[in-house]
């Protein structure tokens, strides 16, 4: 893949594998570049990664009197989405 310039903000575009698809991404904006089928693949990817994931909900904690608020390194993110995962 040549190198392309951003549509959107003018900055080089780099080629970055993500899902076994390769885009192209602004340096600067982060804005990305793909092909129609590739697109495809990627939401075939995304509509498994919800399947194998399964519903899954964070447990509400119970609230006590006297709780504080975990720290702030405690507070791990979870992906959303293959998306998530893969660009995230
Ligand atoms: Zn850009």
């Amino acid at each position: 893949m040549d190198p392309m310039t951003c549509p959107q903000c003018g900055a080089q575009m780099t080629p970055r594998e993500r899902g076994g698809v390769t885009v192209a991404q602004c340096t600067s904006c982060q804005g990305i570049y793909l092909a129609r089928a590739d697109l495809g693949l990627l939401v075939e990817q995304e509509n498994d990664w919800h399947v194998a994931k399964g519903p899954s909900t964070q447990p509400i904690p119970r609230i006590m009197p006297g709780m504080t608020a975990p720290p702030e390194y405690a507070v791990t993110r979870q992906a959303r989405s293959y998306l998530d995962e893969l660009f995230g």
